[in-house]
This record gives C-alpha cells, structure tokens and sequence, in this order.
C-alpha cells in the first residue's frame, strides 16, 4: 500500500512552491512491535511549519530538506501492538504531511476526548494547540485583569479570534482587533465580537489605535511582529503587556527588517515584553481545554475552521496563512472519514 507524503524538495525562499515542496509516493510504514498504526484524518496547518523549512536555529530542529513536512495532525488508529491505543481511538500528534504515521515510544500520540459534542474541526481549533496558545498567552503571559483595554494583531485568524473573545469573556473593558482589509476588520467585530477593528493596510495605523484607546493599551498580544508591532508599542498603557505570540509578517523574509525604534515605550510605560512558546504549557493543557470548552458551549466563543480538501493542497493551504487568503483555523483533510462521531 502506498503512502502519499509531501516532502521539503528545497528551502524556500518567501512562499512555498512547487520546486521546493514535492508530492512523492512511498511505502505504508508497518506497524512494529510497541507501536501503532495511524491514518491520518486532518493536518493543521500553521505558520511555524514555513520556519521550520528554514536552515536556521528554532525552538524545534530545522525540517531537512528530503524529509516530510513536518505539522501536527489527527488520525484514526487502524492497527495497534500497544496498550496505549485502541483500534479506532481518534489521536492528535505530529502527523506530519502524510496519509500514514506509526505511533511509537518517541513520538506518542494524545487520544482525542470523545463526547464534547464537538466536532475534530473545532476540537484541533479552540480545544488544540491554537486555542490553547490564546489562552495561556492572554492569561499567563499577559496576566489580563478585568477592566483592562486589549489589543490583539491577526484578529481574525484562528489565535487572535479567540484571544479576543476570552478577553471580552474575562472581564476586558475593550478589545479592538487589527486585521487585513475591511472584510475581515468586519468579520472581528460582527463575527467574533470585537469592539473595534483597524485595518493594517489603511495607512497611520499608530494614529488610529490611539484614537481607539486613549487611555492606552494595557495588553497587546502580538501575532504579527514588525511595524504593527512597533505601532502598538507607541501607545503603550501605564504597566503594559507585550505578549510576543507570532511575527507571522516576518516569517518569509529574505533580508532583516528595520528592527522596532519605539522600545523606549517599555521603559517610559515601565511595560514589559515577552515571547512565550505553547509547548512549555503542555502539562497544563486540560486547565484550558476545560475553560474553552464550557466558553464554546455557552456561546461566548465563535469559531470558524478553513478546511482545504487533499494532502495535496498542503502547500497552498499553507501559502494562504500569509497571504490572508485563510478565513479562521486552516486545515487540510487528508481523509474525510476520520471524525469524532
Ligand atoms: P492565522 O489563522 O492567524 O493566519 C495567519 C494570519 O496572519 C493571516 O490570516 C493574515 O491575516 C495574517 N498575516 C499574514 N501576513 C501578515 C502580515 N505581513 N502582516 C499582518 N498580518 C499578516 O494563523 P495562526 O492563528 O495559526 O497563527 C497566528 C500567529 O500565532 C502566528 O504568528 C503563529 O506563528 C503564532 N503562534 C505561536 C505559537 C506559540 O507557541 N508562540 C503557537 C501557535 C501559533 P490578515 O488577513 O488579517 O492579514
């Protein structure tokens, strides 16, 4: 049986394409003594699998160029010689871009709850590593106190759609979002209940945050990076902040940006900065998946899952986070049949 993989062919330069990714045909891996057999149902696609295509040091190793792309994913166990996993047991791990994984000692698999009454679209979106990273960023990195004016880049996409909703959830006195174009800037306040939303791509971008937040910003979390980033520092709050998430505006860049010139707002605001990566979280997982969950029971979280038909589609599907293309969380179904029915 074969196993359709997509491999990094070369390191890109700016977005993926078809010279540096290839769709390439290999074996079904057996299924060993100890491990488990997995076909994969849906591959999350996010933007740290572009900066893992680079050669350049990360907070996980660089993809080498021949290997599968490397991404998180879910997938149905159809074979098992472990006593982890059972024979139709729905699980979430590094899947990478493939139609088949083998779980085994190194790279074990968490079995995906059944009966939240969600489904695995929802379930690898605000209940997974996206939702996940929202909320520990906003409450433990941005340590939010009722009362306080947040503002959050990306707003529409799959992280920033629910940092803002769990902030209005926890007692924020504003949140105003910043995203591409009037459609979406709609989509934040309509959709996902935003005070307000700044369009990046309008030009003064500085001066119409500080028109909507007068006072100051008390929390920013950061998806972007770059200029957004530094005409957020500008109108920094007394005590403010900076929760470094994501600088997606970066992540294809050929040569170094100009770098932040407003820094000196930390020291004058006595505001503080930090970046933070979700994986450091892992033991404390649950503790968020619990809040969401009652969060989207009740209706105080709206959700919305892009799905892109076809392992093949991986590539596209990830060129699409960039260009904005993507409307919530991106997700490749590589089998249709893996639910969490
Ligand atoms: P999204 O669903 O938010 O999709 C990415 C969005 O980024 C696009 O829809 C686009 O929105 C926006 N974007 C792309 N290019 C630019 C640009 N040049 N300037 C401004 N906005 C841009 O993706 P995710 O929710 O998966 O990821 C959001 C961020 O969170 C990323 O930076 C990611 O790396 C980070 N992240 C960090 C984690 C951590 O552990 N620290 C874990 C998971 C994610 P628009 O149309 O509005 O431009």
């Amino acid at each position: 049986m074969i196993n359709r993989q997509v491999i990094l062919a070369a390191r890109p330069v700016g977005l993926v394409d078809a010279t540096t990714t290839a769709l390439v045909n290999s074996p079904r891996p057996e299924c060993g003594p100890g491990q488990a057999l997995i076909k994969v149902g849906m591959i999350s696609i996010d933007p740290s699998i572009r900066t893992g295509m680079n050669d350049t040091a990360g907070y996980l190793e660089p993809i080498a160029v021949g290997d599968v792309i490397r991404s998180a994913g879910a997938g149905v166990v159809v074979e098992t010689n472990s006593p982890r996993y059972q024979v139709g047991d729905v699980v979430f791990g590094m899947t990478n871009w493939q139609e088949w994984v083998v779980a085994h000692e190194h790279n074990a698999f968490s079995i995906v709850p059944t009966g939240l009454g969600v489904d695995l679209g929802t379930m690898m979106n605000v209940l997974g590593v996206t939702g996940i990273t929202a909320y520990f960023g906003l409450t433990d990195v941005g340590r939010l106190t009722a009362g306080d004016v947040v503002v959050v880049s990306g707003a529409a996409g799959a992280t920033g759609s629910v940092v803002g909703q769990l902030a209005k959830a926890r007692g924020a006195a504003k949140v105003v979002g910043i995203a591409g174009g009037h459609q979406k800037c709609a989509e934040v306040v309509n959709q996902f209940g935003f005070d307000d939303c700044l369009d990046y791509r309008e030009p003064r971008l500085a001066g119409r945050l500080r028109a909507a937040c007068p006072d100051g910003v008390d929390v920013y979390f950061d998806n972007v990076g770059g200029e957004i980033l530094d005409d957020v520092l500008a109108n920094l709050a007394l005590r403010a902040r900076v929760v470094l998430c994501g600088a997606i505006s970066t992540y294809n860049d050929t040569e170094k940006s100009r770098g932040l010139v407003n820094t000196s707002m930390l020291i004058t605001r006595r505001a503080r900065m930090e970046g933070f990566i979700i994986l450091d979280y892992v033991s404390r997982f649950a503790e968020a998946q619990a809040e969401l969950a009652a969060l989207i029971a009740g209706g105080a979280i709206r959700h919305r899952e892009h799905l892109v038909p076809g392992l093949e589609n991986a590539p596209a599907a990830l060129n699409m986070l960039f260009s904005g293309a993507n409307h919530g969380k991106t997700l490749v179904v590589v089998d249709s049949a893996v639910t969490l029915d």
